[in-house]
């Protein structure tokens, strides 16, 4: 079969993948992005909040891609905005995880970029420093793509592993990884009554043009009222099983509460299993939750398809964002973008999540070196995957950081393919003017770079 030929190759077609591929079509370059999945979107679709586009004190630092994705949501019903919270976030973004898709696709579409649905890439074709082709599993057999630059927003770091570049995998030391989990959908709750059984705070209320009151959108507490129960019909493995809720509709809910600990999510046959065992818990906690908690009488709920994988390989790349890069809200002359949302790890072994704060300002800079792997020059990975340590990549992993670096690393793709430059020696400053004029937000070190020159 004959190779696909294009500027830009972009891998997975996820939340990151989706802001990449917009980004580097815009930039005018031929972008194909693969996918196996049949849609885009990826851990978006399941149903959650795009977390976070605000600080600690309200300030917004997340905007380009990632808020014009959220104001074409509120367009069609599917958002409500940025809505504050009183809990370990102060203000929260849902969205309906299948308008997230649509609207992605309908925004890759007009942005030109290709998507090939059904389409992984199991090998790379490497030349020293260059990837030369991904070798793409398709219908029909196996395909190479080629391009002048490459995107890995696989979230597992795939094509870097392929092309040799160093990894790591969870904690330091142990290896261990947050556990995996599959969100539920609730149809026909009154989502009133269960914030005021089980949200730990005030829920987050919203307003939609379409219904007279303010509904909850988002609140998160734990099943504790309920222990009993839970350890007698071995609902979850602990007491006090913390839960989180989010909607943007009046009389439906998306429960996360499941998890399955101990899988790699690089491991196909281990994931396979997590997916049977995630649907099963799945079925048995929507069961004890339809019984038992006030405000799902008369509901019904269905499983999410696919199960989420928190966290997996991350690239050690030229850069590693680390724990005190967070906990000081640290500024970088390299600065492709900021993350506000603070750290959240659900802990490896007991799945319980805890949250810490950035510190600073209440935001920290993605800078461009950690997006680059060592040893490759035509590569640049974004999202879940980029180079942090486990501490920091509770921060990174997240949703609004995913759309700032997927936005950061195809902007840079087209700008490297069009120059025909490595993306390894990159101009960044050039990078940066272009990505402030495509809306993206660098913090205030840079505007004011911008405005003294
Ligand atoms: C249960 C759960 C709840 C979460 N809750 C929140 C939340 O409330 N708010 C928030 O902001 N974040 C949340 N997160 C985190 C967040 O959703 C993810 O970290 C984020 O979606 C990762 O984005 P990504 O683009 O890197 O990966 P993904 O969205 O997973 O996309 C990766 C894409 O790459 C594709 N792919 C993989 N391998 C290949 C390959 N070899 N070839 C081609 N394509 C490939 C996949 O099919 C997928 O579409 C949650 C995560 C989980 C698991």
């Amino acid at each position: 079969m004959t190779d696909l030929n294009y500027d830009v190759a972009i891998v997975g077609g996820g939340v990151t993948g989706v802001a990449a591929g917009i980004a580097a079509a815009r930039s005018g370059a031929r972008t194909v992005v693969l996918e196996p999945r049949p849609f885009v979107g990826g851990n978006a679709t399941t149903g959650l909040c795009l977390h976070s586009f605000l600080t600690r004190d309200m300030r917004q630092t997340v905007f380009g891609i990632a808020q014009e994705m959220v104001d074409r949501l509120i367009a069609v019903g599917a958002a409500v905005g940025h809505v504050p919270y009183g809990g370990f976030v102060s203000a929260v973004t849902p969205v309906d995880g299948d308008w997230f898709r649509i609207v992605a696709a309908e925004m890759l579409a007009e942005a030109g970029a290709q998507v090939i649905y059904g389409a992984s890439v199991v090998g790379v074709e490497r030349d020293g420093a260059t990837v030369t082709g991904l070798v793409t599993a398709m219908k029909g057999g196996l395909r190479t793509v080629r391009a002048a630059s490459y995107v890995d927003t696989s979230g597992d770091a795939d094509i870097a592993t392929f092309a040799g570049c160093p990894t790591r995998k969870g904690e330091e030391g142990t290896g261990k990884m947050q556990p995996v989990s599959m969100l539920m959908h609730f149809h026909n709750v009154d989502t009133k009554t269960i914030a005021a059984t089980i949200g730990e705070v005030a829920p987050a209320m919203a307003t939609r043009p379409d219904h007279p009151e303010p509904i909850p959108v988002y609140f998160n507490g734990t099943f504790s009222a309920w222990n009993d129960v839970i350890e007698r019909e071995g609902i979850f493995p602990n007491r006090d099983h913390k839960v989180f809720f989010n909607t943007v509709w009046p009389n439906r809910i998306n429960v996360n509460t499941s998890a399955v600990f101990g899988v790699d999510g690089t491991d196909p046959l281990a994931m396979s299993r997590a997916m049977q065992d995630l649907t099963q818990q799945c079925v048995r906690a929507g069961n004890f939750i339809r019984k038992h908690v006030p405000g799902f009488e008369g509901s019904y709920f269905m499983p999410q398809v696919v199960a989420g994988v928190r966290e997996s390989r991350n690239i050690v790349g030229e850069y590693e964002i680390t724990k005190e890069d967070v906990l000081e809200g640290r500024k970088f002359n390299d600065t492709v973008g900021q993350i506000c949302f603070p750290v959240d790890i659900h802990h490896p072994d007991t799945g319980q999540a805890y949250f810490v704060d950035v510190g600073g300002d209440g935001a920290f800079d993605v800078p461009y070196r950690s997006l680059l792997p060592q040893g490759v020059d035509n590569l640049i990975v974004a999202g879940r995957c980029l180079s942090a340590t486990h501490f920091a990549h509770g921060a990174t992993r997240n949703m609004a950081p995913c759309l700032v670096t997927g936005q950061a690393a195809g902007t840079a793709a087209a700008m490297a393919a069009g120059r025909n430059a490595p993306l390894a020696r990159l101009d960044v400053s050039a990078l940066q003017d272009r990505l402030a004029e495509e809306g993206a937000y660098l913090g205030r070190a840079f505007e004011r770079n911008a405005a003294t020159v």
